[in-house]
């Protein structure tokens, strides 16, 4: 076989990505368990082997110790260095771009802040230049990089490469990966930025080694990754985990997809800053309308949470009643999918503010046999979780047998 360098054409083997597999898992291990473990016979390990050896994906070292019969084993490692990964998260405040090592390590982040919302070419053109600034910044040649992975926000068609509806972009039909792959010249991925986050929790956080759990992210807007059998669940549509479109309230505010009551429009960042602010010009009291006196510009989600932690009761109320919405909607999700492990991600969530109502909703609305036990954590990955996700997309690829 040949390999064509840096694309993924030569990669297709089932039987390739079985034996990265258990290098992955199990490395450094001898060609003869690899053997053992994947019931391949030795000539076509053998042979597999030495071509990803030829492309350096894999190299070989001799064993400290001898494995009885006087002679030191080859073992195989997995050169986790010999390609990259970039990584796009695209939202409507940031745009963050990272270059990977092949085990999720990242070497280089760049952010751009977005002031104002860009228009559709510009978004593409900063997304392009943020590309080329990384892999110029660390000098690495497009042959070198497996693949550019994009998380982004909204409806998306992995399938496709589309961005079907990104509504914070206020962006249709974008298809994000032909524009990519077109200008780079290297193969692209494009996932729903919470179904990105799921993998990468199930890679490199807490839903390692966890066949099911949803992952629930809030910022500007509400979305979820839901884990079933091992897999991203996303639909024939493509389209599943949009939890911040269930509605928790028919009589709740009006919500930018049109209803009313939708858990985005109760519980979101936007939310609670557009209820704080309501009721701040309702002359509520609180410590925040002195502060915010000249400039309601400045409330931002660090300064409310300052607020609450000063004991601020109209802030906590807030904040609790957000976590009541988000606790509802999360006990529903579970009554359905009874997965074994919530992941909630997103600043909202670092004080008990927002989590603790959340858990007790959770505990009075989930029904729940005598022997279950789902744990309600937060997510460890940081804000670094979507964009490593978008990484993710090419490591399950390149590691998973049949992956994604
Ligand atoms: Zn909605």
């Amino acid at each position: 076989m040949v390999y064509t360098t840096g694309s993924f054409e030569g990669m297709k083997s089932l039987n390739q990505s079985t034996i990265l597999n258990v290098i992955h898992n199990q490395g450094p291990i001898s060609r003869a368990n690899i053997a053992k473990l994947t019931k391949l016979t030795p000539p076509t390990v053998g042979g597999l082997v030495n071509e990803l050896i030829d492309r350096n994906l894999v190299i070989e070292e001799e064993a400290l110790q001898t494995n009885g019969g006087g002679r030191r084993p080859i073992m195989l490692s997995i050169n986790y260095s010999a390609y990259y990964i970039v990584g796009v998260y695209a939202a409507a405040e940031i745009i963050r771009v990272v270059l990977s090592k092949l085990n999720g390590e990242i070497i280089f982040d760049y952010v751009q802040k977005l002031a104002t919302l860009p228009k559709e070419e510009e978004f593409i053109e900063m997304i392009k230049e943020n590309i080329s600034y990384v892999l110029e910044e660390k000098e690495v040649d497009k042959k070198q990089v497996f693949g550019i992975g994009v998380a982004m926000h909204g409806l998306v068609d992995p399938d496709k490469g589309i961005a079907i509806f990104a509504p914070h972009l206020q962006l249709r039909n974008l298809p994000l990966k032909e524009i990519l792959e077109k200008q780079f010249d290297i193969p692209v991925m494009i996932e729903n930025d919470v179904r990105a986050l799921a993998l990468a929790e199930n890679w490199f956080g807490q839903g390692q080694g966890i066949s099911d759990f949803i992952c629930i992210s809030v910022g500007r807007g509400i979305g979820s990754g839901i884990v079933l059998n091992s897999e991203v669940y996303k639909s024939s549509f493509n389209t599943a985990g949009e939890i911040g479109h269930t509605v928790v309230d028919i009589n709740g505010p009006k919500c930018h997809c049109g209803n009313n009551g939708c858990l985005e429009a109760c519980a979101s960042e936007t939310a609670i800053l557009d209820r704080l602010d309501e009721e701040l010009k309702l002359d509520q009291d609180s410590i925040l309308k002195n502060r915010l006196e000249n400039n309601r510009q400045e409330l931002s989600i660090d300064l409310l949470f300052k607020a609450a932690r000063e004991g601020d009761a109209l802030t906590i109320k807030i904040l609790e009643e957000s976590g009541k919405s988000l606790g509802i909607a999360t006990a529903n999700m579970i009554n359905l999918l009874k997965p074994s492990k919530i992941i909630l991600e997103g600043q909202i969530f670092k004080d008990d503010f927002v989590f603790n109502p959340l858990q007790q909703m959770i505990e009075q609305y989930s029904l729940k046999g005598a022997q279950e036990e789902i744990q309600i954590v937060r997510s460890e990955l940081g804000k670094k979780g979507m964009v490593l996700g978008a990484v993710t997309l090419f490591i399950n690829k390149l590691f998973m047998p049949g992956g994604l």
